[in-house]
């Protein structure tokens, strides 16, 4: 590892501040990614800006109708907590598939979204579950967030607060892991919402997407039938070590099956 400068400020006017002062300066969560990046020379910040002692980034509410969950949660924490497996259970079960423990517990959930990693978990749970991301700017709705490959709406000097996930009737989350990172190979995840069936695919495409095709199929009818004919086209999708691109095609079809057979079982939560 080279040389560089460590802050760790308590608010977020001082990590601003520290940014606007250091041309090369970067935030860092809990480094899961940005050290190995570092340490491959993938990238070389001047300055490393600790996020974990603001106080604002921290914790998860029930505001009623949602869940709001801090940017430096940690993904340990998201499985374990009451608040979500109560108010919207998928997400809890989501972060618990994240990686190893030592990854849940260094692991955050606004340095996964804001790195937008084709293969992360969480982007499925922010397009399908429709949820608000809040920076220290503006707030971005879901569909706006995930722009391509490790590419987001994020401006270079936002940070982001914390994400409103609204709770659902019903949600179920497949994922095809990596037997190796746990990453997902491909995970759909399927969504009761206000707005209706959301359906939205990570680990296939350059960054997570919502499928509309097996969306409108299956707001028609929520069957597995209602999507055993439907054929994804894989010209657009990821093809690595790890999967083609057929071959990715064809588990988002098979994820989505089995998301449609979870959520059957899933007894639909009354409104609040
Ligand atoms: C072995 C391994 C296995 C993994 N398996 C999975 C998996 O199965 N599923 C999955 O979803 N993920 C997986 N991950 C990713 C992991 O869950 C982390 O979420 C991800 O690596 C980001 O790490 P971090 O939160 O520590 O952020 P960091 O690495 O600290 O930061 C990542 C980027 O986000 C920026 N950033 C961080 N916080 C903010 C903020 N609040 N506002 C703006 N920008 C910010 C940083 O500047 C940096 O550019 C895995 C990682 C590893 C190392």
């Amino acid at each position: 590892m080279y040389n560089f400068n460590y802050h760790r400020p308590t608010t977020l006017a001082e990590a601003k501040q520290l940014l606007a002062e250091n041309d090369e300066a970067k935030f860092i969560a809990g480094g899961m990614t940005l050290l190995p990046t570092m340490k491959m020379r993938l990238a070389s910040p001047s300055d490393l800006i600790d996020l974990s002692q603001i106080e604002v980034l921290s914790g998860i509410r029930d505001t009623g109708n949602a869940i709001e969950i801090g940017a430096m949660t940690r993904h340990a924490e998201v499985a374990a907590s009451d608040l979500v497996r109560a108010g919207i259970p998928v997400l809890a079960e989501l972060a618990g598939q994240i990686g190893d423990a030592q990854v849940r517990h260094r692991g955050t959930l606004g340095g996964s979204i804001a790195n937008s990693d084709p293969a992360a978990d969480y982007p499925a749970a922010i397009l399908s579950l429709d949820a608000v991301i809040t920076t220290d700017q503006r707030e971005i709705a879901a569909d706006d967030f995930f722009l391509g490959m490790f590419e987001t709406a994020l401006a270079v000097d936002e940070v982001i607060i914390s994400v409103t996930f609204p709770k659902c009737a019903r949600a179920a989350y497949a994922k095809f892991p990596n037997p190796a990172s746990r990453y997902a190979v491909v995970g759909v995840m399927l969504a009761d919402t206000a707005v209706g069936l959301r359906v939205a695919v990570t680990g296939a495409g350059p960054c997570a997407y919502r499928e509309t095709d097996i969306e409108s199929a299956l707001q028609a009818s929520c069957t597995v039938d209602a999507i055993s004919e439907i054929a994804v086209d894989s010209a657009e999708l990821n093809s690595d070590m790890h999967a083609s691109a057929d071959y990715r095609a064809h588990l988002v079809v098979v994820m989505a099956r089995r998301a449609v057979l979870q959520l059957a079982s899933v007894e639909p939560r009354v409104s609040a």
